[in-house]
């Protein structure tokens, strides 16, 4: 899907690094859909977030498409902290309900509600600060390892970015580099593989330390040791934070709360792993087809 390719999380976190830049929002906007911006700054920005999100009855199309309906009654709800999976076939909507919660786009029916308050109230630049996000290609910046993971809160201090990378297991290799955390990553800099990418990506939402967690998981295969240290370090960094994972991995369905099972852009089957393991259904087929080789 389009979404996909740009890179949701990546493109959360780009989206508030351009909307740091003054003006350049509305541009950005207009290069991905060629629609009018969401302003920036218009809203309310809440004291403090609890991470209660509900989606109710929310119908959707791109703006680009307004015919073919890509959501249609959705409902879904998050409690402070919990997690909740997603799954479902290529283009069921799963990324789109992600953009929908770090409002890249409003919906023509229903609503997004974040602790009580509508997401058309609240201002998007702020509505972004509050979303870590960890796309499953995390895209980084042709700057230092350093100023990658500092993305996440400009003022950090080493120390910080430091006790980040620790968290997200990603200090230990980092350190094997000479230069450490100022080794410049990208085309003129060190080749990261993917695992260790998403470390940083990682380390990045550590820093930033936002209440809502946005994940993709990668579909394809880590190596083991960078797989079990990556999923160490979600399972820490998703701890207290309510978090819609788009999920890939039978593990990460099993440890959900809740599982939403998308098909054709509506909520086929909810529940938990146990229950929805109960039922006839394409959550039991995904389950016995998909995940078991994963
Ligand atoms: P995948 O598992 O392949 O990533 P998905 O479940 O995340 O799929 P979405 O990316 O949410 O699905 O896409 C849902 C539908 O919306 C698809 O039909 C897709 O082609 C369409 N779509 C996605 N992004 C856009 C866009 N920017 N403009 C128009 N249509 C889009």
């Amino acid at each position: 899907s389009m979404m996909v390719a740009f890179g949701l999380g990546a493109l959360t976190d780009l989206w508030a690094d351009f909307m740091r830049a003054a003006g350049a929002a509305e541009r950005v906007f207009e290069l991905i859909d060629r629609q009018p911006a969401i302003p920036a700054s218009v809203g309310e920005r809440l004291a403090s977030v609890q991470g209660r999100v509900e989606f109710q009855q929310v119908r959707f199309a791109y703006p680009t498409r307004p015919d073919v309906p890509v959501l249609q009654s959705i409902d879904l709800k998050l409690d402070p902290g919990e997690v909740v999976a997603i799954v479902g076939p290529s283009g069921a909507g799963k990324s789109t309900i992600a953009g929908l919660l770090a409002r890249m786009y409003d919906p023509q029916g229903g609503r997004v509600v974040l602790d009580g308050r509508e997401l058309g109230s609240l201002d998007p630049e702020w509505l972004r600060q509050q979303i870590g996000t960890v796309a499953q290609e995390p895209m980084l910046f042709a700057t230092s390892i350093s100023d990658n993971i500092r993305y996440g809160r400009m003022d950090a201090t080493d120390a910080e970015v430091e006790a980040a990378a620790r968290a997200a297991n990603a200090h230990e290799f980092i350190s094997r580099f000479p230069e450490g955390y100022r080794t410049m990553v990208g085309e003129r800099g060190v080749q990261l593989s993917g695992g260790q990418k998403q470390r940083i990506a990682i380390a990045r939402a550590v820093l930033k330390n936002p209440r809502l967690l946005v994940l993709d998981e990668a579909t394809s295969a880590l190596d083991a040791e960078s797989e079990h240290l990556v999923q160490e370090a979600l399972d820490r960094l998703m701890k207290g934070r309510s978090t819609i994972i788009i999920a890939h991995r039978l593990s990460t369905v099993i440890g959900a709360d809740r599982v939403l099972v998308l098909e054709g852009g509506k909520v086929v089957q909810s529940g938990n792993h146990a229950a929805l393991m109960g039922q006839e259904g394409l959550y039991r087929r995904l389950v016995e087809r998909q995940f078991v080789a994963a």
